[in-house]
């Protein structure tokens, strides 16, 4: 289950699915994804599927965590201050932290942010922080960021979110409820302008207010 022949089947299929970015696709490569579930499922982490974490959430399918990934590897800006709505399990977490220099992620429900905390010190990533609360309004005492990831979908953009990207910053969101969009929107060198550029259709957890403990 965690060899390293399992692990290149996934990235096989990702290529398959047109994942193009190497850095990518080495880094989903060496990436347990088994950690990040609960023992009962580990056996299932290497299918290209969404997995369930507790409390409703879901471990988004591989594919997805790549895609994202990529979207924001690919803006082009410099990317040393990322920050992550929704860490969950911490997988996509954990992707993102081999690739930028610093990850801020944001969790609403403490007990998957305990889990995740434990999880991403046993792989020994020492680059990412992690914060209760509603991810909704960022982390402003962390930001602007170069890349914004929301991996739970909120009806409309918050422009919370908006106002913490730097000069030239990416935004990766889905969008919507019964049917989403993901966006890729970017701000407009220092100006309070936002290029947006719908991606594809995709499936996430709605965005929710409030935290819980
Ligand atoms: N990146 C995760 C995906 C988890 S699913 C992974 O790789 O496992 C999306 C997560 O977003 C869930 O854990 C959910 O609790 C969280 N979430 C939803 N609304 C939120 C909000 N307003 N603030 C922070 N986290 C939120």
């Amino acid at each position: 289950m965690t060899s390293q022949r399992t692990r290149q089947r996934l990235v096989d299929r990702l290529i398959e699915q047109g994942v193009t970015n190497p850095q990518v696709l080495d880094v989903m490569g060496d990436t347990p994804r088994h950690i990040f579930l609960d023992e009962a499922l580990s056996h299932r982490a290497y299918e290209d599927t969404s997995l369930p974490i507790g409390y409703g959430q879901t471990l988004s399918q591989p594919y997805i965590v790549a895609r994202m990934t990529e979207i924001l590897l690919g803006a082009g800006g410099k990317l040393e201050r990322v920050l992550e709505v929704g860490t969950g399990s911490g997988y996509q977490t954990s992707v993102l932290a081999q690739l930028v220099s610093h990850v801020y992620s944001v969790e609403r429900i403490k007990p998957l942010q305990d889990k995740a905390r434990d999880r991403l010190r046993k792989i020994g990533l020492r680059n990412v922080e992690l914060r209760h609360a509603d991810g909704g309004y960022g982390w402003p005492e962390r930001g602007p960021f170069d890349g914004i990831l929301s991996t739970a979908a909120p009806r409309e953009v918050p422009s919370e979110l908006l106002a913490q990207l730097a000069p030239n910053g990416v935004l990766v969101i889905p969008v919507g409820a019964a049917t989403q969009e993901l966006r890729m929107i970017i701000r407009d060198g220092e100006s309070d302008k936002f290029i947006t550029q719908v991606l594809e259709p995709v499936k996430f957890v709605p965005l929710l207010s409030g935290v819980t403990r």
